[in-house]
């Protein structure tokens, strides 16, 4: 049906041709002029592709003589935006955001080993990162072995001629060992030291500076923190991040526009909530220390942790947010802690949200351990592992404090 001059064309640049079709106005809508303000907030390239005008543009693209975007598998502007800001932030050269933190883990690990290569990595790793590196071990033929990150030695032991990367976590999940990252260094030489510093975020450890070669995190976490969205990003030297990125395209693990602009809106505040989350969860330490039926706590900003003065060194001014508690009344403990919490303090199975959460790792990140191996890395069945939020510390102290004092008989 042509359309009636009804329709306001001045309210557009675009040519309005007054002839068209509803089928066709329809199918090309969603356009507005182009104008000279920048909206405050940055917007959301939600597209699959970009229009260009020729096969001279495709050119000028293709070989980066003239900055834009062909398809958003290979490139977006909000996953760029991102990405550069976590570059930034961690004084690398160049950055890449992926679908998840293991769709970050998957390009990264494709890009640096193949079939008969070896990666050294320590032994207590984020449960799927360690199933990620058995799938490739018995899938592949990638060769991995462990190593306990609290002996720099035995990683210099574990390299071979056909070392191609060595793999720690900044701050372990669920003890809260912080690696001495210059020691690991150290001792692999020209190794690259890929680090997941997903509990430490950038505000608490650039460990690029500390010699590692790339940095990993799972954006899903602190740096979005509003426990709305799942994307990692592996920050890097230029070379090292196009092969990653490379390698993200071709597996189609990238990230999507919304997601990348939600977690740059997240990082806005990344500073602030990490500077609360870790002065709340030492007020914590401190507190569930005398609580009934704790027998003991993990949060590196304790003297008596075994990490602590690795802490003191490399960590800036903090300890985080992530503490780990062991109940002595065991798994029914933890039960019924959780159903007394459930109201206030979740057990959701995730971290860094802006609200406090609790988990399970015996259960859910280290499930896939046997119960010997879990015991012999001091993963109890009465651990409990707290992510500290943004909540008040004297209303977290009272719930807690309330439904510890429930557990009496356990
Ligand atoms: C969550 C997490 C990952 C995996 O990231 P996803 O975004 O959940 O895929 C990797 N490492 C650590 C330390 C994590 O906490």
């Amino acid at each position: 049906m042509p359309r009636a001059a009804t329709f306001n064309p001045f309210q557009r640049d675009l040519p309005v041709d007054l002839h068209l079709s509803d089928e066709t106005i329809c199918a090309r809508g969603g356009w507005y002029r182009e104008f000279a303000t920048r909206p405050s907030a940055p917007a959301i390239y939600q597209t699959t592709a970009f229009d260009m005008h020729g096969l001279e543009q495709l050119d000028a693209v293709a070989s980066g003589r003239e900055a834009g975007y062909i398809y958003t598998r290979d490139g977006n502007p909000n996953h760029d935006a991102f990405a550069a800001d976590v570059a930034q932030l961690e004084g690398a050269e160049a950055g890449v955001v992926c679908a998840s933190g293991m769709g970050a883990m998957t390009a990264v690990l494709l890009a640096h080993v193949k079939s008969g290569e070896q990666i050294v990595a320590a032994r207590v790793l984020y449960g799927r990162t360690a199933q990620l590196l058995n799938h490739l071990q018995s899938s592949f033929g990638v060769g991995v072995t462990y190593v306990d990150a609290n002996h720099p030695d035995e990683f210099r032991r574990a390299i071979t001629a056909s070392t191609r990367l060595a793999i720690v976590e900044s701050i372990s999940n669920p003890l809260m060992e912080v690696a001495d990252i210059p020691a690991i260094v150290a001792a692999i030489g020209d190794v690259p030291l890929l680090v997941d510093s997903t509990f430490a975020t950038p505000c608490l450890l650039r460990p690029l500076q500390h010699g590692a070669r790339l940095v990993f995190h799972s954006a899903s976490k602190y740096l979005n923190g509003h426990g709305d969205v799942m994307l990692g990003v592996v920050v890097g030297p230029r070379d090292h991040i196009r092969k990653v990125r490379g390698l993200a395209a071709l597996y189609g693990v990238n990230s999507n526009p919304f997601e990348c602009w939600l977690a740059s809106r997240g990082l806005r505040t990344l500073p602030l909530r990490v500077q609360r989350v870790s002065e709340t969860a030492g007020q914590l330490a401190a507190f569930l220390k005398q609580q009934p039926g704790v027998a003991r706590v993990y949060y590196p900003g304790l003297d008596e942790h075994p990490s602590h003065a690795v802490a003191r060194q490399l960590l800036e001014g903090a300890f985080g947010g992530m503490l780990s508690f062991d109940l002595t009344g065991g798994k029914p403990a933890v039960a019924a802690l959780f159903r007394a919490l459930a109201e206030s303090i979740p057990f959701s199975p995730t971290l860094a949200d802006a609200r406090s959460t609790l988990s399970y790792p015996a259960g859910t990140s280290h499930k896939f351990m046997t119960a010997d191996e879990r015991r012999e890395y001091g993963i109890g069945d009465g651990l409990v592992r707290l992510s500290v939020g943004l909540e008040h510390v004297t209303d977290l102290e009272r719930e807690l404090a309330l439904a510890l004092a429930q557990l009496a008989g356990y």
